[in-house]
């Protein structure tokens, strides 16, 4: 594994992101079969985002890299490959942890340089996926930013952030707050296959509730829609019904897209599972990574009209800090260390507010 050979920056000219003193784990329960984790030590841990001007965020927090969600659609997957690690199955068993970053991130926050801004978690894999069980890093992360009063994000498809679910409390109690929930879909059978280690999508839409019902603002991240699998009208009618009822604040939706490393092991899955569609999704991303954007304009004009229907309406300015719509397969590439950072387009998702 190339641990030396990752920077921030050039390659050739920054130092790397961690020491050499790697040490690797398995652990023999039921939970972690079949994963090693990477316990490094970082040297930085407040990321700047390539290309921030055209993200809604300009800073970013990745304790883990490698996500055991396993989402088929990833696209963080292809940040594994900066490591020489696979970007398949090795992204989902292949956990590097940066046990460090509770300790490193107080320290950040004290430099005198830092100014305080706004941090996105959850951008590149799920601080709250299984690791985080074990490791324990988030609360350290969320105590330093309550102690500095730093408003910070997370975007999740993690149950296990209730865990924390006080401190973010006392978190929200002086900074700026806002967390986001990603529910693609309630299809439970489609999440079985293409979502295999996440919590159900109701698990997830609990984690909404209880979040709201603490006074602490959660919208969803309606991610990704998936085309030809959870993209009829009626499937969308029953995902914003489901979020509405839930209670979250907001809902913003996101179609598929495909970059390389994710797009590779989805049309494997998909060719395995959903032979008669390869065609199809041929043809509808032909021209690169984004489905078109009359198919983006589509699902975002439908779940605008159902979520009016269930009592959704416009932001009202100032009313709710957006949370980031980017997560791993679902929005931006804010990976840490990625030497040549894919351009993205503005989402065409539009957030909308419960009233
Ligand atoms: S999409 Fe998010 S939850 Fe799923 S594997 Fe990627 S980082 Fe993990």
């Amino acid at each position: 594994m190339r641990w030396n050979n990752l920077s921030e920056g050039s390659p050739a000219t920054a130092p790397a992101l961690f020491g050499t003193d790697v040490v690797s784990r398995t652990f023999d329960t039921p939970e972690f079969r079949g994963i090693t984790f990477h316990e490094v030590r970082a040297r930085s841990i407040v990321n700047r985002v390539p290309g921030a001007s055209r993200m809604p965020f300009s800073w970013t927090v990745n304790p883990y890299r490698g996500c055991s969600h396993a989402c088929v659609y990833c696209f963080a997957r292809k940040t594994h490959s900066y490591l020489d690690l696979d970007t398949g199955i090795g992204f989902d068993t292949q956990i590097v942890v940066k046990v460090n970053a509770p300790d490193l991130l107080r320290r950040e926050l004290g430099a005198r340089r830092w100014r305080g801004e706004h941090i996105a978690m959850g951008t590149n894999v799920d601080c709250y996926q299984r690791a985080e069980g074990r490791y324990r890093l988030m609360p350290g992360i969320i105590g330093a930013l309550r102690d500095y009063a730093n408003p910070f994000s997370i975007l999740t498809k993690g149950t296990l952030i209730l865990r924390d679910l006080e401190l973010i409390r006392q978190a929200a109690a002086v900074t700026d707050v806002g967390i986001s929930v990603s529910v693609g879909s309630v299809d439970r059978a489609l999440w079985r296959t293409v979502e295999p280690g996440t919590p159900a999508p109701e698990r997830r839409l609990e984690v909404v509730r209880t979040l709201r019902e603490h006074g602490i603002p959660c919208g969803v991240l309606m991610a990704p829609v998936i085309p030809y699998l959870t993209d009829s009208p009626a499937q969308l009618r029953e995902t914003v019904r489901a979020i509405a009822a839930a209670g979250a604040g907001s809902v913003t939706p996101l179609a598929l897209h495909l970059r390389p490393g994710a797009r590779e092991w989805f049309m494997s899955w998909l060719a395995h599972h959903h032979p008669g569609l390869v065609r199809r999704y041929e043809v509808l991303y032909a021209n690169g990574a984004y489905a078109p954007t009359w198919y983006q304009r589509r699902i975002t004009g439908q779940v605008h009209e159902l979520a009016a229907e269930y009592g959704m309406g416009p932001v009202r300015p100032g009313a709710h800090r957006s949370p980031p719509p980017a997560e791993g397969g679902e929005g931006a590439d804010t990976a840490d260390a990625d030497p040549e950072p894919d351009p993205e387009p503005e989402p065409l998702g539009t957030q909308l507010t419960l009233l």
